[in-house]
Protein backbone atom coordinates (compact mmCIF):
# COMPACT_ATOMS: atom_id res chain seq x y z
CA UNK A 1 0.00 0.00 0.00
CA UNK A 2 1.58 3.57 -0.88
CA UNK A 3 -0.13 6.48 1.22
CA UNK A 4 1.76 8.95 0.17
CA UNK A 5 2.33 8.30 -3.52
CA UNK A 6 3.36 11.92 -4.94
CA UNK A 7 4.10 13.82 -1.58
CA UNK A 8 7.47 15.43 -0.52
CA UNK A 9 7.48 15.38 3.48
CA UNK A 10 10.32 16.74 5.72
CA UNK A 11 10.78 15.14 8.86
CA UNK A 12 13.48 17.11 11.25
CA UNK A 13 15.84 14.77 13.43
CA UNK A 14 15.14 12.15 10.60
CA UNK A 15 18.89 10.37 11.13
CA UNK A 16 17.94 8.75 14.33
CA UNK A 17 14.95 7.46 16.89
CA UNK A 18 11.58 8.31 16.06
CA UNK A 19 11.98 10.45 13.16
CA UNK A 20 14.27 8.23 11.01
CA UNK A 21 11.80 5.53 11.48
CA UNK A 22 8.98 8.13 10.23
CA UNK A 23 11.32 8.81 7.43
CA UNK A 24 12.17 5.39 6.41
CA UNK A 25 7.85 4.48 6.60
CA UNK A 26 7.04 7.42 4.93
CA UNK A 27 9.71 6.45 1.96
CA UNK A 28 7.83 3.13 2.27
CA UNK A 29 4.60 4.60 1.64
CA UNK A 30 6.13 6.41 -1.80
CA UNK A 31 6.56 10.07 -0.39
CA UNK A 32 9.80 11.95 -1.44
CA UNK A 33 11.29 12.25 2.23
CA UNK A 34 14.13 15.18 3.11
CA UNK A 35 15.71 14.22 6.68
CA UNK A 36 17.52 17.14 8.68
CA UNK A 37 20.09 16.69 11.98
CA UNK A 38 23.04 18.24 12.96
CA UNK A 39 24.93 14.83 12.09
CA UNK A 40 26.38 14.52 8.98
CA UNK A 41 27.11 10.81 9.47
CA UNK A 42 24.37 10.20 11.32
CA UNK A 43 22.22 11.61 7.72
CA UNK A 44 24.29 9.34 5.53
CA UNK A 45 23.85 6.10 7.42
CA UNK A 46 19.83 7.06 6.87
CA UNK A 47 20.30 7.95 3.59
CA UNK A 48 22.00 4.38 3.12
CA UNK A 49 19.22 2.58 5.09
CA UNK A 50 16.73 4.51 3.44
CA UNK A 51 17.37 4.21 0.06
CA UNK A 52 15.85 5.99 -3.48
CA UNK A 53 13.27 8.85 -2.24
CA UNK A 54 15.65 10.33 0.75
CA UNK A 55 17.40 13.34 1.09
CA UNK A 56 19.85 14.59 3.65
CA UNK A 57 20.23 18.41 4.35
CA UNK A 58 22.33 18.95 7.52
CA UNK A 59 21.49 21.73 9.60
CA UNK A 60 20.68 23.08 13.16
CA UNK A 61 17.36 23.63 13.84
CA UNK A 62 18.22 26.57 16.02
CA UNK A 63 20.16 28.52 13.01
CA UNK A 64 17.55 30.63 11.30
CA UNK A 65 20.39 30.41 8.27
CA UNK A 66 20.31 26.76 8.41
CA UNK A 67 16.21 26.95 8.10
CA UNK A 68 16.59 29.25 5.62
CA UNK A 69 18.52 26.91 3.70
CA UNK A 70 16.17 23.81 4.16
CA UNK A 71 13.78 26.16 2.62
CA UNK A 72 15.67 27.02 -0.28
CA UNK A 73 16.78 23.46 -1.06
CA UNK A 74 12.59 21.96 -0.58
CA UNK A 75 11.94 24.97 -3.26
CA UNK A 76 14.68 24.11 -5.60
CA UNK A 77 14.32 20.02 -5.21
CA UNK A 78 10.29 19.97 -5.10
CA UNK A 79 8.89 23.46 -5.35
CA UNK A 80 6.08 22.47 -2.27
CA UNK A 81 5.94 20.94 0.87
CA UNK A 82 2.91 18.46 1.68
CA UNK A 83 4.08 17.13 5.11
CA UNK A 84 6.10 18.57 8.04
CA UNK A 85 7.31 16.29 10.30
CA UNK A 86 8.81 18.48 13.57
CA UNK A 87 10.59 15.76 15.48
CA UNK A 88 13.77 16.80 16.50
CA UNK A 89 13.97 17.35 20.29
CA UNK A 90 15.81 16.86 23.47
CA UNK A 91 15.44 15.25 26.83
CA UNK A 92 17.49 15.96 29.60
CA UNK A 93 16.84 16.16 33.12
CA UNK A 94 17.60 17.88 35.87
CA UNK A 95 16.12 18.05 39.29
CA UNK A 96 14.07 20.71 40.35
CA UNK A 97 16.74 23.19 42.50
CA UNK A 98 19.61 21.95 40.11
CA UNK A 99 18.31 23.87 37.01
CA UNK A 100 20.32 26.18 35.75
CA UNK A 101 19.95 28.98 32.82
CA UNK A 102 21.68 26.95 30.26
CA UNK A 103 19.48 23.69 30.87
CA UNK A 104 16.56 26.06 30.08
CA UNK A 105 17.63 27.74 27.16
CA UNK A 106 18.52 24.71 25.48
CA UNK A 107 15.52 22.69 26.33
CA UNK A 108 13.56 25.39 25.35
CA UNK A 109 15.42 26.50 21.97
CA UNK A 110 15.97 23.03 20.64
CA UNK A 111 12.31 22.37 21.29
CA UNK A 112 9.78 25.03 20.98
CA UNK A 113 11.72 28.30 19.58
CA UNK A 114 12.74 25.44 16.60
CA UNK A 115 9.58 24.30 15.97
CA UNK A 116 7.85 27.79 15.89
CA UNK A 117 10.78 27.98 13.57
CA UNK A 118 10.70 25.17 11.50
CA UNK A 119 7.01 25.84 11.08
CA UNK A 120 7.05 29.51 10.10
CA UNK A 121 10.14 29.13 7.58
CA UNK A 122 8.24 26.47 5.79
CA UNK A 123 4.91 27.41 5.75
CA UNK A 124 4.83 29.07 2.85
CA UNK A 125 6.12 26.30 0.78
CA UNK A 126 3.21 24.21 2.45
CA UNK A 127 0.80 22.78 -0.10
CA UNK A 128 -3.04 24.22 0.89
CA UNK A 129 -4.33 20.39 2.53
CA UNK A 130 -1.35 19.44 3.70
CA UNK A 131 -0.28 18.32 6.76
CA UNK A 132 1.93 19.47 10.10
CA UNK A 133 2.84 17.14 12.33
CA UNK A 134 4.54 17.98 15.83
CA UNK A 135 6.24 15.59 17.90
CA UNK A 136 5.32 16.40 21.33
CA UNK A 137 5.20 13.92 24.79
CA UNK A 138 2.94 12.52 27.25
CA UNK A 139 5.66 14.60 29.70
CA UNK A 140 3.95 17.58 28.45
CA UNK A 141 0.49 16.81 30.53
CA UNK A 142 1.92 14.69 33.09
CA UNK A 143 4.12 15.45 35.68
CA UNK A 144 7.77 13.51 35.54
CA UNK A 145 10.21 13.99 38.06
CA UNK A 146 13.30 15.72 36.87
CA UNK A 147 11.55 16.62 33.51
CA UNK A 148 10.43 19.92 34.66
CA UNK A 149 11.91 22.07 31.35
CA UNK A 150 11.40 19.02 29.18
CA UNK A 151 7.42 18.43 30.19
CA UNK A 152 6.83 22.33 29.61
CA UNK A 153 8.67 22.58 26.64
CA UNK A 154 6.29 19.61 25.16
CA UNK A 155 3.11 21.00 26.40
CA UNK A 156 4.29 24.38 25.23
CA UNK A 157 4.19 21.74 21.78
CA UNK A 158 0.44 21.17 22.29
CA UNK A 159 -0.42 24.74 22.41
CA UNK A 160 1.22 25.16 19.20
CA UNK A 161 -0.63 22.91 16.81
CA UNK A 162 -4.23 23.43 18.84
CA UNK A 163 -3.63 27.48 17.80
CA UNK A 164 -2.21 26.53 14.36
CA UNK A 165 -5.08 24.06 13.60
CA UNK A 166 -7.25 27.01 13.39
CA UNK A 167 -4.98 29.41 11.89
CA UNK A 168 -4.40 27.25 9.11
CA UNK A 169 -7.56 25.42 9.05
CA UNK A 170 -8.66 27.76 6.07
CA UNK A 171 -5.58 26.37 3.64
CA UNK A 172 -6.95 23.05 4.61
CA UNK A 173 -3.88 22.55 6.47
CA UNK A 174 -3.67 19.99 9.23
CA UNK A 175 -1.84 20.43 12.48
CA UNK A 176 -1.99 17.25 15.03
CA UNK A 177 0.79 16.44 18.03
CA UNK A 178 1.91 13.12 17.90
CA UNK A 179 2.69 12.09 21.64
CA UNK A 180 4.94 9.52 21.95
CA UNK A 181 5.59 7.66 25.64
CA UNK A 182 9.11 6.12 26.43
CA UNK A 183 9.70 4.74 23.20
CA UNK A 184 13.33 2.50 22.41
CA UNK A 185 15.60 4.99 21.14
CA UNK A 186 19.16 6.82 21.74
CA UNK A 187 17.57 9.55 23.54
CA UNK A 188 17.37 7.42 26.70
CA UNK A 189 20.81 6.85 26.32
CA UNK A 190 21.76 9.37 29.00
CA UNK A 191 18.76 8.12 31.19
CA UNK A 192 19.65 5.97 34.46
CA UNK A 193 18.70 2.43 34.73
CA UNK A 194 16.47 2.91 37.45
CA UNK A 195 14.17 5.67 35.74
CA UNK A 196 13.95 2.93 32.12
CA UNK A 197 12.99 0.31 35.13
CA UNK A 198 10.36 2.18 36.51
CA UNK A 199 9.10 3.64 33.72
CA UNK A 200 9.16 -0.25 32.35
CA UNK A 201 6.85 -1.26 34.94
CA UNK A 202 4.13 1.67 34.95
CA UNK A 203 3.79 0.87 31.11
CA UNK A 204 0.22 -0.83 31.08
CA UNK A 205 1.18 -2.74 27.80
CA UNK A 206 4.80 -3.91 29.68
CA UNK A 207 7.34 -2.78 27.51
CA UNK A 208 8.94 0.84 25.89
CA UNK A 209 7.53 1.25 22.17
CA UNK A 210 9.26 0.63 18.84
CA UNK A 211 10.05 3.98 16.35
CA UNK A 212 8.12 1.89 14.28
CA UNK A 213 5.23 2.18 16.11
CA UNK A 214 5.19 5.97 16.42
CA UNK A 215 5.82 6.15 12.90
CA UNK A 216 2.65 4.13 12.31
CA UNK A 217 1.03 7.15 14.06
CA UNK A 218 2.43 9.81 12.41
CA UNK A 219 1.83 7.77 9.46
CA UNK A 220 -2.05 8.50 9.99
CA UNK A 221 -1.57 11.99 10.90
CA UNK A 222 0.37 12.83 7.96
CA UNK A 223 -1.68 10.95 5.12
CA UNK A 224 -5.85 11.48 4.16
CA UNK A 225 -6.45 8.92 6.75
CA UNK A 226 -6.60 11.39 8.88
CA UNK A 227 -8.42 14.26 6.90
CA UNK A 228 -11.18 14.90 9.54
CA UNK A 229 -8.45 15.01 12.86
CA UNK A 230 -6.74 18.50 13.41
CA UNK A 231 -5.89 20.05 16.46
CA UNK A 232 -6.12 16.53 18.08
CA UNK A 233 -2.94 14.77 20.21
CA UNK A 234 -2.60 11.04 19.25
CA UNK A 235 -0.82 9.64 22.32
CA UNK A 236 1.61 6.45 21.31
CA UNK A 237 2.25 4.97 24.64
CA UNK A 238 1.54 1.44 25.83
CA UNK A 239 -1.33 3.70 27.88
CA UNK A 240 1.15 4.82 30.51
CA UNK A 241 -0.32 8.41 30.29
CA UNK A 242 -4.12 7.48 29.99
CA UNK A 243 -5.69 5.39 33.31
P1 LIG B 1 16.83 10.80 19.25
O1 LIG B 1 17.07 9.47 18.63
O2 LIG B 1 17.85 11.35 20.18
O3 LIG B 1 16.56 11.84 18.09
C1 LIG B 1 16.59 13.22 18.28
C2 LIG B 1 16.74 13.85 16.92
O4 LIG B 1 16.72 15.26 17.04
C3 LIG B 1 18.05 13.48 16.23
O5 LIG B 1 17.80 13.20 14.89
C4 LIG B 1 18.88 14.75 16.36
O6 LIG B 1 19.79 14.85 15.29
C5 LIG B 1 17.79 15.80 16.29
N1 LIG B 1 18.19 17.08 16.88
C6 LIG B 1 18.39 17.35 18.19
N2 LIG B 1 18.80 18.62 18.32
C7 LIG B 1 18.82 19.16 17.08
C8 LIG B 1 19.17 20.43 16.55
N3 LIG B 1 19.56 21.44 17.34
N4 LIG B 1 19.09 20.62 15.22
C9 LIG B 1 18.69 19.61 14.40
N5 LIG B 1 18.36 18.40 14.83
C10 LIG B 1 18.44 18.18 16.16
O7 LIG B 1 15.47 10.81 20.07
P2 LIG B 1 13.98 10.33 19.73
O8 LIG B 1 13.53 9.55 20.89
O9 LIG B 1 13.88 9.77 18.38
O10 LIG B 1 13.23 11.74 19.81
C11 LIG B 1 12.52 12.31 18.73
C12 LIG B 1 11.41 13.19 19.29
O11 LIG B 1 10.48 12.37 20.02
C13 LIG B 1 11.88 14.27 20.26
O12 LIG B 1 11.16 15.46 20.02
C14 LIG B 1 11.50 13.72 21.62
O13 LIG B 1 11.28 14.72 22.58
C15 LIG B 1 10.22 12.98 21.26
N6 LIG B 1 9.85 11.95 22.23
C16 LIG B 1 10.59 10.83 22.38
C17 LIG B 1 10.21 9.87 23.30
C18 LIG B 1 10.98 8.60 23.51
O14 LIG B 1 10.64 7.87 24.45
N7 LIG B 1 11.96 8.27 22.69
C19 LIG B 1 9.06 10.08 24.08
C20 LIG B 1 8.33 11.24 23.91
C21 LIG B 1 8.73 12.17 22.97
P3 LIG B 1 21.31 15.45 15.49
O15 LIG B 1 21.79 14.99 16.83
O16 LIG B 1 22.08 14.89 14.34
O17 LIG B 1 21.15 16.92 15.40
Amino acid sequence: MSQLNGKNAVVTGGNSGIGLAIARRFAAEGADVTITGRRQAALDAAVAEIGGQVTAVQGDVTSEADLDRLAAQIQALHGKLDILVVNSGVAEPAALGEIGPEHFDKTFDINVRAALFTVQKLLPLMADGGAIVLVGSIAGFIGTPNYTVYGASKAAIRSFARTWAKELAPRGIRVNTLSPGPIDTPIFDNATDELRETLGKMIPLGRFGRPEEAAAAALFLASDQSSFVTGAELCVDGGLAQG
